[in-house]
């Protein structure tokens, strides 16, 4: 036994303990995050390939903390699916999204689509729909610009959660599945779950000139205007992506290229600029 105690072993326990420390303080700091108003939610333009302009935006979650600094959605939202606290949390981004856009709206800027990005997890709570009306009504936001993101995991789920997607469907929000592609039952997803819109995920997109993303990348769009689902490609950020895109006839576009997400206030900056042009 005394053997194995080796410097390795001595490294490796305290990168663990490292990993496991840090994840508990994102667990338990996570807890006061909404009351402390550090949750901050930033807006990524989407975009009409053919004529460049706005139709509608994504929001993404941040998370500023005081003492750990700004920490990833990647990082801080798995760890909150884990422990059920993306229930509240889902639930106040689905309540800031709605608020925001009609705030813009009633400012007078042309009407735009805000999508929200929902996880498996939220449509498990038996009252998702009920969250989701309340959002809706709070805001008074018409349900035709609310648009909610989807991934492929969701098919693990029961029938209960596949009902409430359509129920949230019948309401006129919108349904997007994201990141298409990437999971092991996609065609199955189109035929099992009512969408409007399907997203192509950034890893085809990041070598589009390799032959066989370039050929998902054509079947998908194919698929989508048979169904007649709205297509849009996520993580543009060269214009050569774009060029392509846009002759494939993909209809709409994010990333970089066009802008990276933004704080509300600059992204209402950005609209208004847009008006003016
Ligand atoms: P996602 O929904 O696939 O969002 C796209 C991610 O790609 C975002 O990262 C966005 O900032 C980034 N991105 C957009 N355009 C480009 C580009 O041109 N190049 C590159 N390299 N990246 C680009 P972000 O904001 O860090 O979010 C990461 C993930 O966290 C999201 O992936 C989503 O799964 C999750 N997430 C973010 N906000 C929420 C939320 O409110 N609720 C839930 N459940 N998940 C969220
Ligand atoms: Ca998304
Ligand atoms: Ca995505
Ligand atoms: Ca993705």
């Amino acid at each position: 036994v005394a053997k194995e105690k080796g410097n390795r072993y001595h490294f490796f326990d305290a990168a663990l303990n490292a990993y496991i420390t840090r994840r508990m303080i994102i667990e338990v700091e996570l807890k006061k995050a909404i009351d402390r108003n550090e949750l901050v939610l930033f807006y990524q333009p989407k975009i009409k390939l053919s004529t460049g302009e706005m139709v509608g935006m994504e929001a993404l979650l941040r998370w500023d903390h005081p003492k750990l600094g700004s920490i990833s959605p990647t990082e801080f939202i798995p760890v909150a699916e884990e422990t059920g606290q993306i229930t509240a949390i889902g639930e106040w981004v689905l309540r800031t999204a709605c608020h925001q856009n009609k705030v813009w709206q009633d400012q007078g800027f042309q009407s735009l689509s805000v999508s929200v990005n929902v996880s498996a997890r939220q449509f498990e709570q038996g009252d998702f729909i009920k969250i989701v009306e309340k959002a809706l009504y709070d805001s008074g936001l018409n349900p035709k610009f609310l648009e909610l993101e989807i991934t492929e995991s969701i098919m693990q789920n029961t029938c209960e959660s596949i009902q409430a997607l359509k129920e949230v469907r019948e309401l006129g929000v919108k349904t997007s599945i994201d990141d298409f592609g990437t999971g092991y039952s996609s065609l199955h997803v189109l035929k099992e779950l009512p969408i409007d819109t399907i997203k192509i995920d950034k890893s085809f997109i990041d070598d589009i000139e390799n032959k066989t993303n370039l050929s998902i990348i054509k079947t998908i769009i194919d698929i989508g205007l048979n169904l007649n689902l709205d297509i849009i490609a996520e993580g543009i950020e060269m214009q050569e992506q774009f060029n392509t895109l846009d002759r494939l006839n993909c209809g709409y576009g994010q990333g970089y290229l066009f802008s990276r997400p933004v704080p509300a206030n600059e992204f209402q900056k950005k609209i208004s600029d847009e008006m003016i042009a």
